[in-house]
């Protein structure tokens, strides 16, 4: 029990309504508030409150976190204001999915040395079912064909659920997921939405191991609420009793997760299925400059669909948002580094500044300014660790070390590095194996004698002792030391060693790099899976599906760098100097969205989660021209641009430093009479105020000016959407 005195320091930190939702005695309490309300540390603070003044044991407790870095965030405030983390279930629906079956293997139908898969050998492995099945892959498109399985996963259903239907894509579809269902049990493989299903099922069918966690956890906790999908909010349904408590937080306006089916619906649902919630709203945001939250205010109420709640801060003012429209992404790209660095002039520091965009691909161009200006930065949800090249090559050794029939592993490992295996082989093995129904493995050992001795039979031979001598030291070796003999047995790391290139040395340090982890997990595994274990045999299958599990969110975040993630990624976090890129209507919105009224109110939520992540500065900026994804137009500055009231936004003149595209300079022509202004003819622009036209170029709907403003300077305008006037 705390004294009243460490009790009173303890809820200082909060205001009135955050204080009353840390200490609520309800038992299925909603906390339903905006951006930067303080929703995340009312969680933190409550698990806190349980544990020291109503005496909950950790183990009792379960919190359930968007990504893994906001669940090491949880762990690690925790631990600083109780003391005591340990046995604490903080996690993703996902990682505490996969804690729970491999705790249950057998009750869920699994082996124990079932595999995580992650999307990438999900698809290869769905593209082989189309092409083993003798589908043509334009009509079964794999791509679709995973969507289709994994929608179907995250509502609850099974092959044999599926509606019967007359569309041909979904009879096909339906058929492929019969199929892919029966490879992944025989081959012991599990996707990411399988282990959400599993362990819903898992404790359908076990009702003694559901009443086990039921009793366990006395209190669940969830955040980021409305980006819970059918499956997730079945699955907290099934833990709730007349016994325990659940207490959810989450926000509306910032469900982003429509497209992977999270369902906003489930708030609406939540009071359904518990008639005695309580609700509690917290108003008052802690993040943001007044300026930033009255635009992010105003953007968000031109969406119908709302629950309906209205920010406050006693926040300073601050600046206003500061607008570029850059000629092209490189432009645009300058524009960012030339306010970093004046910022970090300024005494601001890297670790400040996010840059946030629509689209992943968009980072390259941002990427290369950055490295030109010596600006150090990281990129989330970039190419993960685990999934770097060389990591992948080792991962694969220890993939057919937890289960030899792993096909994908096989076959990425055979002839590496090479030993004179190629392709011709792989086929011959790999008919053999669809022949006899065996994997590849097995029909490779079959196929072996079969082969005159020469260089393929003994490289082949090299494969197998190979192999089976690590099969020998999984059983005695420690994972970090397992991971090292790996790296030395199967010749990998004098194989990256020996490579020419300029990524040797990085390569090479992403190998020392696994070792170091497989080394960390092992330390942590037993506190992680509750049971102690020293050898790889036990450990092995719990890292790889660890591997897969990682989001590569949770490198250290404590270098001084940068940070550039979509806006999806972005969510939860905060940064004091923000940069929306490539604020363009197509991009963001995206171009999907347009024409759908549903999609496009989610596309204003996600410009919703951007705007608030900043604390002081906000820069939108937006490209005229960008060559992006192959395609390169003119575009319309984003209409989420317009959606903020033009007194909040400071247009940036665009000091005459245009670059202009080398090779693709547009040509000029001189204003003719098909356009309705003229060289020299004053207008008027809605945002930009009064100027003269100077020139102009292309025809119909891509015809543009250029306009010399009085105050903004000089500016491209699509003729179809500037709305400029004749001033006369
Ligand atoms: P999001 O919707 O973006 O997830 P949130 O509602 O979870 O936001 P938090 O991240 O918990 O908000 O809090 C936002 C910021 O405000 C944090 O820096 C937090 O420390 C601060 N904060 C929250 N409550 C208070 C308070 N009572 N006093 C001072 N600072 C606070
Ligand atoms: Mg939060």
């Amino acid at each position: 029990m705390l004294t009243d005195e460490v009790k009173d320091s303890f809820l200082e930190e909060l205001n009135g309504a955050q204080r009353q939702a840390v200490t609520s005695n309800a038992q299925r309490l909603l906390v339903l508030a905006g951006a930067g309300s303080g929703k995340t540390r009312v969680l933190v603070q409550r698990m806190a409150w349980l544990m020291t003044e109503h005496r909950v044991l950790p183990h009792q407790l379960l919190a359930v976190t968007f990504t893994n870095k906001a669940a090491a965030e949880m762990l690690r405030r925790i631990e600083k204001i109780t003391g005591n983390a340990s046995r604490l279930w903080v996690g993703t629906f996902h990682g505490l999915s996969h804690r729970i079956l491999r705790l249950h293997a057998k009750e869920a139908h699994l082996p124990e040395n079932f595999q995580i898969i992650d999307a990438d050998d999900q698809l290869r492995l769905i593209k082989r079912l189309i092409q083993e099945r003798g589908w043509d892959d334009e009509l079964c498109e794999p791509k679709r064909a995973m969507g289709f399985i994994n929608r179907q996963k995250d509502e609850g259903k099974r092959a044999q659920d599926v509606s019967i239907s007359t569309l041909p894509d979904v009879a096909m579809f339906t058929e492929l997921y019969r199929l892919y269902e029966q490879h992944c049990q025989r081959f012991a493989i599990v996707d990411f939405a399988e282990i959400l299903l599993r362990v819903y099922e898992l404790w359908r069918q076990n009702p003694d191991i559901l009443a086990y966690y039921q009793q366990r956890f006395k209190h669940i906790l969830v955040d980021e609420f409305q980006d819970t999908n059918t499956i997730q909010y079945a699955w907290l349904k099934l833990l709730c009793t007349q016994q325990n408590h659940i207490t959810i937080v989450g926000d509306d306006d910032q469900s982003i997760y429509g497209w992977r089916g999270a369902k906003i619906e489930n708030i609406h649902r939540f009071h359904k299925d518990f008639p005695d919630v309580v609700t509690i709203r917290l108003e008052q945001n802690y993040r943001s400059t007044s300026t930033i939250l009255a635009a992010a205010n105003a953007l968000i109420a031109h969406n119908a669909s709302r629950l309906g709640k209205e920010l406050w801060t006693q926040g300073v003012v601050g600046e206003p948002l500061t607008l570029y429209g850059a000629f092209n992404e490189i432009d645009e790209a300058r524009f960012i580094v030339e306010r970093i660095r004046a910022w970090c002039h300024g005494g601001g520091s890297f670790e400040d500044i996010a840059i946030l965009y629509r689209s992943n691909a968009q980072s390259r161009v941002l990427e290369q300014a950055l490295r030109q200006a010596n600006i150090a930065y990281r990129v989330y949800g970039g190419l993960r660790f685990f999934d770097r090249a060389e990591v992948k090559d080792v991962l694969a050794y220890m993939r057919l070390l937890v289960n030899i029939d792993d096909d994908t592993a096989f076959e990425r490992v055979l002839n590496l590095p090479p030993r004179g295996v190629g392709e011709r082989t792989l086929a011959s093995i790999r008919e053999l194996a669809q022949k006899e129904q065996i994997s590849l493995y097995k029909a490779a050992k079959q196929y072996f004698p079969s082969i005159p001795l020469g260089r393929i039979s003994n490289g082949l031979r090299q494969f197998f002792e190979c192999i089976e001598d690590m099969l020998v030291q999984v059983k005695m070796l420690p994972l970090s030391k397992l991971t090292q003999h790996v790296l030395e047995k199967s010749g990998l790391m004098q194989y990256v060693k020996t490579q020419p290139g300029e990524r040797t040395t990085a390569r090479v340090e992403n190998l020392h790099e696994l070792v170091q982890a497989a080394s960390q997990f092992h330390q942590s595994y037993d506190e992680m899976f509750e049971q102690t274990s020293y050898h790889s045999e036990d450990t092995l299958p719990s890292f790889l599906s660890e591997v897969a599990l990682d989001a590569g969110d949770r490198e250290a975040t404590q270098e001084s760098c940068i940070k550039l993630m979509t806006l999806h990624s972005a969510k939860g976090l905060e940064f004091p100097l923000v940069f929306l890129a490539g604020m363009e209507d197509g991009l963001f919105p995206h171009h999907r969205c347009l024409q759908d009224k549903a999609l496009l109110e989610e596309e204003r939520r996600l410009c919703y989660v951007g705007l608030t992540r900043a604390m002081r500065k906000l820069y939108l900026t937006y490209a005229e021209k960008r060559a992006f994804a192959g395609l390169s137009g003119v575009n319309r500055p984003s209409r989420f641009i317009d959606e903020i009231p033009s007194q909040l936004i400071e247009a940036m003149n665009m000091n005459a430093k245009i670059m202009m595209p080398q090779t693709s300079s547009p040509k000029r022509i001189a204003l003719n009479d098909d356009l309705p202004f003229r060289l020299g003819q004053r207008v008027l622009h809605q945002r930009f105020g009064e100027g003269v036209i100077i020139s102009g170029d292309g025809s119909g709907e891509t015809a543009r000016v250029q306009v010399n403003f009085a105050n903004e300077g000089r500016k491209w305008l699509v003729l179809a959407y500037a709305k400029l006037e004749p001033v006369e």
